[in-house]
Parts: C-alpha cells; structure tokens; sequence
C-alpha cells in the first residue's frame, strides 16, 4: 500500500556502518534501520547466534516456558530498576501493553472509572490506534478519529504547564492515572528531557499514586550513552517501554515494570509471536555484546566526538544551521528557520551515499550503529556538509 514516501534505492548488503545498493554503491548509514540496527548490519555475533537460534527452534508461543525469553528478562531486570518484563513485537505493542497497564492499574488501585493517561506534546508513541491517540501530534491523528479516549497532553520539560493540566482533569470527566513519557523525545524533534522537570514529574506521579511510565523504545539500550535513558535523568520511572535497538535489527519489543507496577495476571494480555526464541535470542546477543564490548561507553565517547563536530558544522554555516541537540548517538543538527528542510538535506545526502533521516521540518537525525568508529564519524560529518553545501 501507498504508505511510504521511500527513496528510490534498495539495499542488498550491510556490514557494520555501511550499506551496498543493487548497483554495488556503498552507503554511510547513519540510519541504522532507524535506530535498531545497534550492532551494525550483518553482526558477526548477531549472525552466529541467530543461524544456530534457526537450527534449533525459532517460535513455539507462550503457552510454554521459553529459555530465551526468560534470559532476556533476567538480564533487562538485573541492569535495570525494575523486576518484571513482558515480550511485544513492536514499540507501538510495547506502549499498547504500557497503557493497559495504566489503566488497571487505575481501576484497582486508584479506583478510577475513567482512567486518563496524561502524555507530553510533540511525543511519539506509535501507530496502532491507542499508541497514535496517546501521541501528542494532531498531523498522526487526523483522519482516524474517534480516537481512544483518556489522554492529556502536557508541554514537555514545563512545569507549570504539566502541574496545569494535571489539576484541570475535571473529576466527572476521568482520573489521572499514570503518565507516559519519552526520557527525550526522538521523532518529535530530538529533544532531551530535562532533569528537574522529570525530577517534578516523579514528585506528582508519586504524591498522587499515578505510574510514571517511561517510552524507551528509541533512547533505550545503550544510546543515549547510557544504557537506559532514565539513567541520564536520574528519574526511576515505574514502567518503561523498548523495541528499537533492544534486538539489533530483528523485531522484538518489552515492557518492564517494578513489582509494585505489576498488575497483569493470566489472561489479561498476551501475544503470540511476542517473546519469541529467535527475537529473544537477538535481544540477548545485543546485551551480551553491549556488556563484552563496552559499547555503551563507547557510545558516549562517540557521541561527545559527534556532537563537537556537529557544532563546528554549525559553527560554519551560521545561516543555514542554528545548533544540535541530543544525547550519545541520538544527535539533531537543528536548521534555522527558512527554505531548506530536513527532509530536502536526507535526500541531497543520499547523493553523497550517506543515509540521514528527518525528525520534523526542521532537525536532520542521525542516529548511527552504536559501534561507529571515530573516522567513520568523521566521513559521515563531511558527507552532510558536502550536502548542506550543495543545497544552497
Ligand atoms: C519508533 C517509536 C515508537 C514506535 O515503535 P514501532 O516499533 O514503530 O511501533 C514508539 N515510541 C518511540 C519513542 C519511538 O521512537
């Protein structure tokens, strides 16, 4: 179906950073599947494990125990705050499963009939129809109305703004339950949270027995340069949500929550591919290979290279670049206000062979494998200049 707006080239080969088209032309993918190819295309670790993975089993559904599974929960729990993970295949199933939450947990802890989720504008959630209703971009929701109800939208990394709408939730009409928010806000426009804001938001939500759920399906495992994004806050939320980079490439999505948010018993829900022995065993070799290859740091070292190069770009083209934002390697190199878009900049890159995706109008996102290497930073920084360049 007529979905996508896609670029007129198809790839047939990755390794690492690069990509090679039909036509043998190689490609600096800054990319990276959207920020889910963490270990690079094509893994040495990744291919090993998932060839013996299809050699022995790759789905048997949840009505049996699932090793894999159970290992990829271990580990997630042991890294993390919290204790307790179910399997999705998606970020948008991942923040499904997150908002069913909220709302049991509104109804037998909070005794809420109209249990209302409160959610940040400019946020991103998904596309299935409660994770687009609990988007706070009217552009996703037009034409698909009646949304799901029991959202409110707060302006993210606002105070005031947040404790407004929190106490305009007129009682009659429902009870704030929990809230659902990005650690940064990634296709939104790459905006980093701010830690006293989310220092306040756990304040409330914990005065007021909501859950504070985090959306970690972009800034999770390792990006941020540090493993969780939560860790860059120093927020502890009740719940967060992953998919993207979780399994290097291979679908796979989690909500993990801390025992006194564990709300779900059998039956309540479900999935029949989620947690799945062969997306189980990708998630555990991008652990494994996270933790044996310190990659995390890496990122964070990358990052901070990133980012200082990103700034001279800036530095020298005042007109056109007004600055960066972001955390490891989750960079924005934001445009100033005028003719030249993002969207325009991807498509002049991809002449240069370098792969950049949008994040809104006006902020050009780059979001490499976490295993980038300082030179092919480096390349990568002189493609999009040469593209800048060329625009104009
Ligand atoms: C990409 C994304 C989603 C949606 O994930 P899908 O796997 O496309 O359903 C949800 N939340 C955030 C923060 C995302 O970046």
């Amino acid at each position: 179906m007529d979905t996508y707006s896609r670029f007129p080239v198809a790839f047939r080969r990755g390794r690492g950073v690069w990509l090679w088209d039909e036509r043998g032309r190689r490609y600096l993918d800054a990319v990276a599947g959207i920020a889910t190819c963490t270990l690079g295309h094509s893994a040495p670790a990744l291919r090993r494990a998932l060839g013996r993975q299809l050699q022995a089993v790759q789905h048997v559904s949840n009505l049996y125990r699932i090793p894999e599974q159970e290992a990829l929960a271990a580990w997630i729990c042991e890294h993390s705050c919290f204790d307790r993970v179910f399997f999705a295949n998606s970020g948008a199933e991942a923040n499904e499963a997150a908002i069913k939450l909220a709302r049991k947990h509104g109804h037998e802890r909070l005794g809420a009939d109209r249990p209302v989720i409160l959610t940040a504008r400019a946020s991103f959630h998904g596309r299935t129809l409660a994770a687009v209703s609990a988007t706070g971009q009217p552009r996703y929701h037009r034409g698909f109305e009646p949304l799901v109800s029991g959202f409110r939208f707060f302006p993210y990394n606002d105070i005031a703004g947040f404790d407004a709408v929190l106490d305009a939730v007129d009682p009659d009409a429902g009870t704030p339950v929990a809230v659902l928010v990005e650690p940064l806000q990634g296709e939104g426009g790459v905006h980093p949270g701010d830690p006293a804001f989310f220092a306040h938001l756990r304040r409330r939500c914990t005065e007021r027995g909501l859950l504070l759920i985090f959306d970690e399906v972009q800034i999770g495992m390792g990006r941020s340069g540090a493993l969780w994004g939560y860790q860059k806050l120093g927020v502890e939320p009740d719940a967060f949500t992953l998919a993207k980079g979780l399994g290097g490439g291979i679908p796979i999505g989690a909500l993990a929550v801390k025992r006194h948010a564990d709300h779900f018993v059998p039956g309540d829900h479900a999935s029949t591919f989620g947690g799945n022995p062969l997306a189980c065993r990708a998630g555990l070799t991008v652990a494994g290979e996270l933790m044996r290859r310190d990659l995390v740091a890496h990122c964070e070292s990358m990052g901070v290279l990133l980012r200082e190069q990103l700034d001279q770009l800036v530095q020298r083209h005042p007109s056109r670049l007004a600055g960066t934002r972001g955390w490891g390697l989750l960079q924005g190199l934001v445009l100033q206000p005028g003719e030249l878009k993002a969207p325009a900049i991807a498509a002049r890159a991809l002449e240069e062979r370098l792969l950049v995706v949008p994040a809104g109008p006006d902020v050009v996102r780059l979001v490499p494998p976490l295993t980038i290497g300082p030179r092919e930073l480096q390349e990568l920084v002189r493609r999009l200049e040469r593209a800048i360049i060329a625009l104009g």
